[in-house]
């Protein structure tokens, strides 16, 4: 078995901002494995703006190449194309890549494995099963990697930024979108970003709206939809991409037995991003899937503090459970202890014009927080503020959502 200090698997924008923060702070031998030929995770195939920062602004590509530059330049090994098999040990794990199987030991293991979307099977969406279904991230490869025809007539389904984003990718293919497809009564977008792609580049989108079967043998042919005043119809296409409706990459964490949080699906983590297994954190979608790749990044910073105090041997504090209630369907960081101080982040099922956050325990009030807004599939932030009033030996802390 080979050691290291820290072995980070996953290098997307959280697993290598982690990397980079270890290695400038000094430790060494910092790793950082990736399965694709590339590190770079999503922001490699996204070939859009809408990275980097406000004065900064990079492509996807641009931000990738940054994010390793960084991470290798501080000093961390980045090692693409070898995959994280399975546990070892607790803090051992089965790898392979081009120079074959080995087992990599580390005194800390921080997992940045990302997330991945729900493809058309389990969506449980009937019919036959032809050629031309995608997901964004495949439709993106597809186009922007490896140069691939994807079809002519493209049908989206989602109304979520990813799903804009996937039409744009479908239109640089020379592609057609012949409509946007979403069961919600509104898109879940910037109101110009959906207006700009109804208007300037002429896309239907068709709200309150279900997939309900794909047709065609060999190639697909349609999509047939009902509209939720039960109305059917088959849109014409050869192509179309499931957008959204992301699940965290959460093979390894599940195998190694680590506890998942019943919300996120990802592993349960306090606000150290430390997971249930002394000495394993996690952090970037496999935690919370999707958000920016800025938020991914800061995690991936910050938990750096807290694997810097494990090396030192530092003791965990003891975290309780941090519950969301409908409507809410997840928070993350989904433990808490009266040292956290990352900011949240949720979602909810339900729109609301005028939301309010309340974080109780034990029928004890914590806080409250105003919203601009609530809205499905878009991120709701709750700040960390309250965190020092959380009793460590009590009950579960609650947080819920209501209408002003
Ligand atoms: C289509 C799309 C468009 C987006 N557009 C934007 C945008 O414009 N702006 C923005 O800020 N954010 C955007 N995002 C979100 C952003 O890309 C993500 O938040 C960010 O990539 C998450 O980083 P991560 O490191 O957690 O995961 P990822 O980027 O998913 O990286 C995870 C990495 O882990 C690797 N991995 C997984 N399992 C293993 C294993 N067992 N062994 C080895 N390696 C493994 C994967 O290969 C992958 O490279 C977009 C996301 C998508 C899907």
């Amino acid at each position: 078995m080979r050691e290291v200090a820290v072995l980070v698997v996953g290098a997307g924008p959280a697993g290598l901002a982690a990397a980079a923060r270890l290695a400038a702070a000094g430790v060494r031998r910092v790793e950082v494995l990736d399965r694709e030929q590339q590190a770079g995770g999503v922001p490699r195939h996204c070939a859009h703006g809408g990275y980097g920062t406000w004065l900064h602004p990079l492509t996807g590509p641009e931000y990738a190449r940054f994010l390793v530059t960084a991470a290798q330049g501080a000093g961390a090994a980045v090692r693409a194309g070898v995959t994280a098999l399975d546990w070892a040990g607790p803090l051992a794990l089965h790898t392979v890549g081009a120079l074959g199987p080995e087992v990599i030991g580390a005194r800390a293991v921080v997992l940045a494995t990302g997330a991945r979307e729900r493809p058309r099977a389990a969506r449980l969406v009937p019919g036959t099963r032809p050629a031309g279904v995608y997901t964004t991230g495949e439709l993106q490869q597809a186009v922007h990697l490896y140069g691939q025809h994807i079809g002519k007539r493209a049908v989206v389904i989602g109304a979520e930024d990813v799903s804009y984003a996937a039409a744009d990718t479908v239109r640089a293919a020379g592609a057609m979108v012949v409509a946007m497809v979403t069961d919600l009564p509104r898109p879940q977008t910037a109101p110009a970003r959906a207006l700009n792609a109804r208007l300037r580049q002429g896309v239907p989108l068709l709200t309150g709206t279900t997939v309900t079967e794909l047709l065609g043998h060999g190639r697909l042919s349609g999509v047939r939809v009902r509209h939720h005043d039960g109305r059917t119809a088959v849109l014409p296409c050869d192509t179309v991409v499931f957008t959204g409706d992301f699940v965290p990459d959460h093979e390894l964490a599940r195998r190694g037995g680590l506890i998942l949080d019943a919300g996120t699906r990802g592993p349960a983590v306090d606000g150290s991003l430390h997971t249930s297994r002394p000495g394993v954190f996690a952090v970037g979608s496999v935690l919370h899937a999707v958000e920016s790749a800025a938020t991914a990044a800061r995690e991936g910073a910050h938990v750096a503090d807290a694997v810097l105090e494990r090396l030192a041997g530092a003791e965990r504090s003891q975290a309780v459970p941090l519950m969301a209630d409908p409507p809410l369907r997840w928070i993350a960081p989904n433990r808490v202890t009266p040292a956290d101080r990352l900011p949240y982040v949720l979602r909810t099922t339900a729109s609301l014009s005028r939301p309010v956050l309340h974080v109780t325990q034990d029928g004890r009030y914590l806080h409250r927080e105003r919203l601009r807004a609530a809205v499905p599939n878009r991120t709701v932030k709750l700040t960390a503020r309250w965190t020092h009033r959380v009793d460590p030996k009590g009950g579960p802390v609650r947080v819920t959502l209501t209408d002003r």
